[in-house]
């Protein structure tokens, strides 16, 4: 009993002194748990001019200032970025990643993370539930970009080719593959019209028809590979929300763009061809074995007329629709982590200035892939961004020299992956 009381007493002399020590302003710095990156050229990635000297603070992954002359609160950790300058991590809204098997998808988004990608959306091959589970682990796996899908594609039936995308002849079954997509939770729905060199049947417009007005009664959006200006038109005819190819077959007309001047909303992602002149890709070494570099730069090494005459077309194709100001994201179609880089250099060879390209890789990606906390380096933004040694503005293939990624405010492990990668891992 007399133990009892006593343990009372001190508890209550515990409380007491506690509350007393409430009442004193002792709270931690305010900059407590914030990191402070001072001194860089920031990008913002809105097409506004860039901040020069900027400040950034982070506070648990997010940014919660951005701007010169912001005060940095007493007791943030602070990292200098002096002569760097820093854009948003890049966006892919068009990628094709190896496998359903949950460790090289994740591989394949490590890849790309090293590259300064944290985002990438994968369009329309993939099945079962692993890429759907690799899409939620995706939001907080460290050193890792985020995973958005769009399930099965749709397509009309392509024998020979892939059986992972839906194939469709019917109304009926078009409307029944969105049904089935949109019970998976996918981000968007893509649909190929293409006959392939005239070896298939392309999706008719009552097939597509029936897709966009399905997926939009389910809340989704739909994408289109497309090759021909024919289907370019009727598709923009039946609502399309994007394109995940530009025109290819012929340079596009007038009343092409009459009709997309009336549809601003609908974003183009180009998906260049390569461009068909030499090209130095020794920059890739760091994650890419020497026998592959070799490999590929064999692949690379001199002009290709056949190539360049379709690159025009879609160059072409490109400039005159940005010229327009129409919404232009980045997508690189594959899986080649670093593939960004060099499609953004070839939007820019296309015509379109480093700064409007930049914003197509980052903000304008963003928006396809609907990642409202990515895209831009402004307060309330995840901390996503790339800081690079020079500037990109001045020359895009800048956006190679990269000397740091910051995924949700922690920096992406670049050497361990580098030396995972590049096979120079001594086990
Ligand atoms: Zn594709």
């Amino acid at each position: 009993m007399q133990i009892r009381l006593a343990t009372t007493t001190l508890l209550l002399a515990s409380t007491l002194v506690m509350a007393c020590g409430q009442a004193e302003p002792q709270q931690p710095p305010a900059g407590a748990g914030a990191t402070a990156f001072e001194g860089a050229r920031v990008i913002v990635g809105d097409g506004s001019d860039p901040i020069e000297n900027a400040t950034i603070i982070v506070r648990d992954g997010r940014i919660e200032q951005v701007g010169a002359g912001v005060a940095v609160p007493e007791g943030a950790t602070r990292v200098s970025l002096a002569g760097k300058t820093v854009m948003p991590g890049i966006v892919d809204a068009h990628v094709h990643l190896r496998s359903q098997m949950r460790d090289q998808l994740v591989e394949d988004l490590q890849r790309r993370a090293y590259y300064g990608v944290v985002a990438a959306q994968s369009m329309g091959q993939d099945q079962g539930d692993v890429p759907y589970q690799v899409r939620t682990e995706s939001t907080t796996m460290p050193n890792a970009a985020r995973f958005q899908t769009a399930g099965r594609g749709i397509t009309m039936p392509e024998p020979g080719r892939t059986e992972v995308p839906i194939w469709v002849s019917t109304e009926a079954e078009a409307r029944a593959a969105v049904q089935d997509n949109a019970k998976r939770k996918v981000d968007i729905i893509k649909i190929w019209v293409d006959d392939r060199d005239n070896k298939f049947k392309k999706l008719t417009p009552e097939l597509y028809g029936a897709i966009i007005d399905e997926a939009h009664k389910n809340g989704l959006r739909v994408t289109a590979h497309i090759f021909e200006l024919e289907d370019a038109k009727g598709l923009l005819k039946a609502g399309l929300d994007a394109f995940a190819h530009g025109v290819r077959d012929r340079d596009i007309d007038e009343e092409f763009v009459a009709m997309y001047k009336a549809r601003p909303e609908v974003i183009l992602v180009p998906n260049l061809p390569g461009r068909g002149v030499k090209t130095d890709l020794s920059w890739v070494s760091e994650t890419v074995p020497a026998g592959e570099v070799e490999k590929l730069q064999a692949a690379n090494a001199k002009d290709d007329p056949e190539a360049q005459k379709a690159f025009g077309i879609q160059a072409r194709n490109l400039a005159k629709l940005n010229s327009l100001g129409v919404k232009i994201a980045m997508g690189t179609d594959g899986n080649t982590p670093y593939g960004p880089h060099v499609e953004m250099a070839d939007m820019v060879a296309a015509g379109m200035t480093p700064h409007q390209v930049i914003v197509a890789a980052t903000r304008n990606s963003a928006e396809v892939m609907k990642l409202t906390d990515l895209g831009t380096v402004a307060a309330g933004k995840s901390a996503d961004f790339v800081v690079l040694d020079a500037n990109p503005l001045d020359d895009i293939t800048n956006t190679r020299r990269i000397n740091a990624v910051y995924i949700r405010g922690a920096a992406v492990d670049r050497a361990a992956l580098r030396t995972r990668f590049s096979g120079q891992a001594t086990e």
